[in-house]
């Protein structure tokens, strides 16, 4: 598990994509009239190429804003780099640019931004070795993943959809009106597939004593987890609460910034860390949380967004193996479903990793025109 070839960046090229006429979640933060996102395609001096994504789900206009950061600020720095690990690559950019983006108040920004680089620069340096993930990593080339922001209006649809693929986990998007939050979960339970679980999602809409509230109304429905059931960045003391009055596993990961925290969290008693690849960490980040996590904790990588993105957080659940599973959004997204070709075929609840060297398989030069954003 060693990188053998040097790497030199040549060039950056950023594609900011929009894609309509898809279906957004119903979240309680919102929605997404478009599905955006932001790519990047790192290409070294033989001409090597690798792509990552930075996370833009919200709001409309967040890949230009981050296309013009890479622009502006960021490639002169990557423009000559050298590296062998990409990690190295993550650590020189953190060296020289992270006081700048402490200046301008966009710290979590530059997050998202090295995130979408390390993935791009763990592509790249898999395609220099010659070497695809699974191989690189010696694992089995399956990622279980599971089926995400499940809403009511479709969910019976839905339901039988993803068990016919052979998913066993569905989350639903809650944190709305109480009643009808509650309502949505029994619902949903009474049509559950067996040996099924269901996990909640309310995107950090309550406060430690309502999730208390709410959560207790929902504990006979035995849910695997309760997702951002208060926000993420609330004091380690109101977490450590929360989980005391509750038996239902709490997860949270998607909003959360460095493995330190990651593991005050799971102090704290959040069982389900969730590290989005193309927010935190990328590849490099999310395999050494992996590393240390403690007993009782699994990592389950959060993702909603593009192809390239989901094949990298599909590939981290793989690495980790049979505990961990990678979300998958059960919404119409065509930047998921047809970016890069048939890369995201769920069989038997689980992804073929790409055989072909890199991590990834690219998006198509069809697809990229066809959803360029203007
Ligand atoms: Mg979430």
């Amino acid at each position: 598990m060693k990188f053998n070839n040097d790497i030199r960046l040549s060039s950056v090229a950023l594609f900011p994509l929009n894609a309509k006429g898809g279906v957004s979640p119903n979240m309680a933060l919102g929605q997404m009239p478009v599905r955006p996102a932001l790519l990047l395609k790192l290409v070294d001096s033989d001409g090597c190429f690798g792509w990552g994504e930075i996370w833009s789900n919200f709001p409309p206009r967040a890949n230009l804003h981050k296309a013009h950061l890479m622009e502006d600020v960021v490639n002169k720095h990557l423009i000559g780099a050298s590296f062998k690990p990409p990690i190295d690559c993550i650590d020189k950019l953190r060296h020289s640019l992270s006081v700048y983006f402490l200046h301008i108040g966009q710290r979590e920004i530059f997050e998202h931004i090295l995130a979408g680089i390390d993935t791009a620069a763990w592509d790249l340096a898999l395609r220099k070795d010659n070497v695809n993930f699974a191989d690189f990593m010696g694992i089995s080339s399956q990622a279980q993943c599971y089926a995400s922001s499940l809403n009511s209006g479709d969910l019976s649809d839905r339901l039988i959809r993803h068990a016919d693929l052979g998913q066993t986990e569905f989350k639903l998007k809650i944190g709305f009106e109480v009643n009808e939050d509650v309502n949505f979960v029994a619902d949903a339970a009474s049509r559950l597939p067996e040996n099924s679980h269901l996990m909640i999602d309310s995107n950090q809409s309550w406060d430690v004593s309502s999730a208390a509230r709410i959560l207790s109304r929902l504990e006979e429905f035995k849910l695997l987890f309760a997702e951002e059931p208060i926000p993420a960045d609330c004091p380690v003391k109101e977490w450590e609460n929360l989980a005391s009055q509750t038996d239902i596993a709490l997860a949270a990961g998607e909003n959360i910034y460095g493995i330190p925290r990651f593991l005050e969290m799971a102090e704290a008693g959040v069982k389900y860390l969730q590290p989005d690849v193309a927010k935190w960490g990328g590849v490099s980040g999310a395999l050494a949380l992996a590393e240390s996590l403690p007993d009782g904790c699994v990592l389950w990588p959060h993702f909603m967004g593009s192809a390239v993105g989901q094949q990298a957080g599909l590939a981290i659940s793989a690495a980790i193996g049979r505990s961990s599973k990678c979300e998958m959004d059960v919404n119409e997204n065509a930047l998921r479903s047809e970016l890069c070709d048939d890369a995201l075929i769920i069989e038997n609840g689980c992804v073929t990793l790409p055989k072909t060297p890199g991590l990834l398989v690219p998006p198509s030069e069809d697809a990229l025109a066809l959803y360029g954003a203007q």
